[in-house]
């Protein structure tokens, strides 16, 4: 019977997850292990670990729509993985000291100026702001603790047993803290990935094949992509090509308030971007990933990994523009880590000849939005490890050799704060579910998944 459930990683997922157990008085203990720090005391500079862990000081934009954000719907179809969606999107709303400003942009038609050239993929967004992510992690925090939650804050999960049930903390290879679980949720997000990496080849978990989604961070002046941003606030551009297994996509558009942010992913430098909502914050940027997809290729994880390290000089990555802008400063007044350079070369030889899509897309961003001319810089690279993620039970999302170990949000598909949330809300449903059955039918066995 799942008595202890133990979740690794105080992320969007594992706090949904934890949510919707509490919502449902799951009749057990739930343990939450981070190595980052509660919403009181996580400074600003932490951006990836911590209570909601990168969802905690993101951009707050909710994605309501499911070919956004990573995989859901391929585990439990369109109709559950929207009800899914809502669930969390009313977790964000309910904590909120203002849930009036919560508003959800819904763009319905596509422009005939940029249909030459891309397509634009329409879906709602809901708006909560970074500015208000630390009101809502302390009020979602002060719920959990007080509904019994039992939080570990500063505490680096350094291994796991899955055959004894057990998670190790401790520094180096010392298990100074040793957790028991029934139930293990794993929900470490992009900052733990080389630990679920570790993890997948100490078990060698069998794996989904996966994509190279790499990139550049784009930025301009937002005048010059006003009218794009009128139709949709987070506008996604896109074009395919279906012959060489190639798309290209604009990513995660900051508009109004608008940073660059380094992220610090094994021991290199690539980029993201966030939006602050106070008007104190107005610096009238746009930034968004431009993000290319390839298909097919070999080992893709290592290949990206090879990409990222060429892209780095001196311990930052590297930033371009043609007009001679300067980097931006980020929210806290600081020029963006990075290394300016006098052209995309270091592009090219990074990731080949695939830099040519990039720069084609550029290209014909500087067609479609006249008045933009050279005035851009690109933030090199931006990048999606999505290798590798290991092969779960759809129904479940438990690892298909050990039923009771849950792998969610980044750590397994997602890509964003509504998806990670639901797949943590899903697993919590599953555990729901497996108790209520316990409790008509005795004999069940809760984790005995066919
Ligand atoms: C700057 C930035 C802006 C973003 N903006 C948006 C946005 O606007 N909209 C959107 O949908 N998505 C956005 N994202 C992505 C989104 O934040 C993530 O997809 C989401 O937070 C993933 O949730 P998760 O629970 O899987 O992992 P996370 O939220 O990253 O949480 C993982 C947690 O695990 C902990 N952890 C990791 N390893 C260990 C370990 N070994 N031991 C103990 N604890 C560990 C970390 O401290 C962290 O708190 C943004 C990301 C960044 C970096």
């Amino acid at each position: 019977m799942s008595k202890k459930v133990v979740i690794v990683g105080a992320g969007v997922a594992g706090i949904n997850a934890a949510t919707k157990l509490v919502d449902e008085r799951f009749d057990g203990q739930i343990t939450i292990i981070d190595m980052g720090l509660d919403p009181y005391r996580r400074p600003a500079a932490d951006v990836m670990r911590g209570f909601l862990g990168a969802g905690g000081w993101s951009d707050g934009k909710l994605t309501y729509h499911t070919s956004i954000g990573g995989q859901l719907s391929k585990y439990c179809g369109e109709e559950k993985a929207m009800e899914l969606f809502d669930q969390v999107i009313d977790n964000f709303k309910r904590f909120h000291p203002k849930p009036e400003e919560v508003q959800c942009s819904n763009p319905i038609a596509e422009p005939d100026f940029i249909k030459p050239y891309f397509g634009l993929r329409l879906f709602p967004v809901w708006h909560v702001g970074t500015d208000y992510l630390h009101e809502i992690g302390k009020n979602w925090y002060d719920y959990l603790v007080d509904n019994g939650v039992e939080f570990h804050w500063e505490t680096k999960v350094g291994d796991i047993d899955f055959d004894n049930q057990e998670v190790y903390c401790g520094l180096g290879d010392s298990r100074d803290l040793t957790f028991n679980y029934d139930t293990l949720i794993f929900g470490v997000g992009k900052s733990g990935i080389d630990f679920g990496k570790q993890l997948a080849e100490k078990y060698e978990l069998p794996t989904e094949p996966k994509s190279v989604q790499i990139g550049v961070r784009f930025e301009a002046p937002q005048k010059h992509f006003q009218k794009l941003i009128d139709v949709s606030y987070d506008f996604k551009l896109y074009r395919k090509y279906d012959d060489k297994g190639i798309s290209l996509r604009s990513f995660c558009t900051n508009n109004n308030a608008a940073y660059v942010a380094a992220e610090h992913t094994y021991g290199d430098i690539s980029y993201n971007g966030h939006a602050k909502k106070d008007e104190a914050y107005r610096n009238d940027m746009t930034n968004f990933g431009i993000l290319m997809e390839i298909k097919g290729i070999d080992k893709p994880f290592d290949w990206s990994r090879q990409a990222v390290e060429k892209l780095q000089h001196e311990g930052v990555g590297m930033f371009y523009s043609p007009s001679h802008r300067v980097p931006s400063k980020t929210s806290e007044g600081e020029y963006v880590e990075t290394h300016v350079v006098n052209s995309m070369d270091p592009l090219w030889d990074a990731i080949g000849e695939y830099a040519s899509y990039i720069h084609d897309f550029i290209d014909d961003m500087e067609t479609v939005f006249p008045t933009l001319g050279k005035d851009w810089g690109i933030y090199m690279p931006e990048v999606k490890y999505l290798s590798p993620e290991p092969l779960v039970d759809y129904d479940t999302l438990a690892l298909v050799d050990f039923n009771n170990v849950h792998f969610v949000g980044d750590a397994l598909s997602a890509r964003g704060i509504t998806v990670s949330g639901a797949q943590g809300t899903y697993v919590a449903e599953w555990i729901l579910q497996c108790m209520e059955d316990e409790k008509e039918y005795p004999d069940f066995h809760e984790h005995d998944i066919a």
